[in-house]
């Protein structure tokens, strides 16, 4: 089954409310097997009301809607939907008794306004609503299926659980969504999209989704069906696919972020690291410290904007900047095997760059930034030219360290210490 969603109200379409109920509905929604295929934010407007249930309808066979069902008159949505599927309205005595009752508890009389929430159309079903006023409304017409639901999220929420799950769950099919999330580093957009196109466009019914996200991209692959061990089956085969032509550039497949991979790989490798960070200004440090439990890895670090600080800090010998400049591979190395020395951790990082808007020149152009992983067995140093503003470079400094973090593991796990010291 194929729903819509429509969210009633003014107020949604103004810059400081968001539409949230269409978020639960589709989760909600989706654990059924019904797929949310549009969804709609609609001012309080009687003829764009009418033509968005309109269209909805000859579209799916599910509409839910969201608000417009209180009793003042921009609250439409009752007296619309009942005009389009050309039901009278009439007054429910037992909803005008409930409301009353309502208003008597709190010491006062209903006004007149509220009698309107009492009024349902032939036909309709009433879905009580303990916590408010408005009831709720569930209509069947030419075999398609109309909820309306009250807008506060407390109200909708309860009666979406209550009222509308089991009417939902006695129509629905077990089609059912089978999703995976892969994430991948140092890659482009369109060149992710290149190396893995020859795979996803051999399955048909296969939704895949292609997001970039700062630092990395994620893939997305959606199947809907009722055949649950051929949709998992489908998915391990695409996945190992794109291992093949991703290669070690996938570090995520569990939606984890990049600091909970590289978190995971040292609290298992037992190891420890710190970092001395120039252009990112800590931002490694606070993605490594954003995991629980990260003082067992993390032991600690430098911000070292100075030359004299580099020197002080991380035993960046003076001659080395004076000859190579602040922003170089050797500084980076420099910082990196200071740092870790200093520290006494398994592992350390040195990153330096020119982040900008200023500081660049044609040598050294803003978005240069080279950083260094140093380990009992060398150290291994990256020097690229990053695009974008002040915040995407920095973003992408720390998403590269941590990349070269989580790359060493992969490979180097279990280097025996004794190895000797080599220089890549
Ligand atoms: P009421 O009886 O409270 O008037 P109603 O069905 O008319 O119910 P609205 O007046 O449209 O609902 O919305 C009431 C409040 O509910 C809004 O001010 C807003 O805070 C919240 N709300 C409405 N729609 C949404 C939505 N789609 N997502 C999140 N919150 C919403
Ligand atoms: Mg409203």
């Amino acid at each position: 089954m194929k729903a819509e969603i429509i969210a009633v109200g003014s107020e949604l379409l103004t810059p400081d409310r968001v539409d949230t109920n269409s978020l639960f509905l589709t989760e909600e929604l989706n654990k059924l097997g019904i797929e949310v295929v549009r969804k709609s934010i609609v001012g309080d407007n009687r003829d764009y009301l009418s033509a968005a249930f309109k269209e909805a309808l000859e579209r799916v066979e599910l509409v839910i809607a969201s608000g417009g069902l209180g009793p003042t008159e921009d609250d439409l949505t009752r007296e619309t939907v009942a005009e389009l599927l050309g039901r009278k309205l009439h007054l429910n005595n037992e909803i005008l008794r409930y409301i009353e009752g309502r208003f008597r508890q709190l010491g006062r009389e209903m006004p007149a306004v509220n009698v309107r929430q009492a009024m349902v159309p032939e036909g309709a079903e009433v879905l009580e609503n303990p916590r408010g006023s408005a009831p709720g409304l569930w209509l069947e017409d030419a075999g398609r299926c109309i909820a309306l639901l009250p807008g506060p999220p407390r109200e909708l929420k309860p009666m979406y659980q209550e009222q509308v799950l089991p009417r939902l769950q006695r129509r629905s099919s077990n089609m059912r969504m089978f999703h995976r999330e892969l994430r991948v580093a140092g890659m482009g957009e369109s060149s992710v999209e290149q190396r893995i196109r020859p795979i996803y466009t051999r399955y048909a019914g296969l939704n895949t989704t292609i997001l970039a996200a700062p630092g990395e991209i994620q893939i997305h692959l959606r199947v809907w069906t009722d055949d649950a061990a051929h949709a998992q089956k489908t998915l391990d085969e695409i996945v190992q696919g794109f291992e093949i032509a991703l290669a070690d550039r996938i570090f995520s497949q569990d939606g984890s972020s990049m600091e909970e991979v590289v978190a995971g790989l040292l609290t298992r490798n037992n190891s420890t690291i710190s970092a001395a960070e120039s252009c990112t200004g800590g931002l490694l440090a606070q993605r490594l410290t954003s995991i629980a439990g990260s003082s067992s890895y993390f032991l600690g670090g430098v911000v070292s904007y100075s030359n004299e600080r580099k020197t002080a800090w991380a035993d960046v010998p003076p001659e080395l900047i004076q000859s190579k400049g602040a922003v170089s591979g050797e500084v980076a190395i420099a910082l990196a095997d200071g740092i870790r020395r200093h520290v006494g951790s398994t592992l350390g990082v040195g990153i330096t760059g020119i982040a900008g808007p200023g500081g660049g020149s044609d040598e050294k152009p803003v978005g240069t930034v080279h950083i260094a992983l140093a380990h009992a067995g060398g150290v291994k140093e990256r020097g690229v030219l990053f695009p974008g503003d002040r915040e995407a470079i920095r973003w992408h400094a720390s998403q590269l360290a941590l990349d070269l973090v989580r790359i060493h593991f992969l490979y180097n796990a279990g280097e025996p210490p004794a190895r000797s010291a080599k220089r890549s």
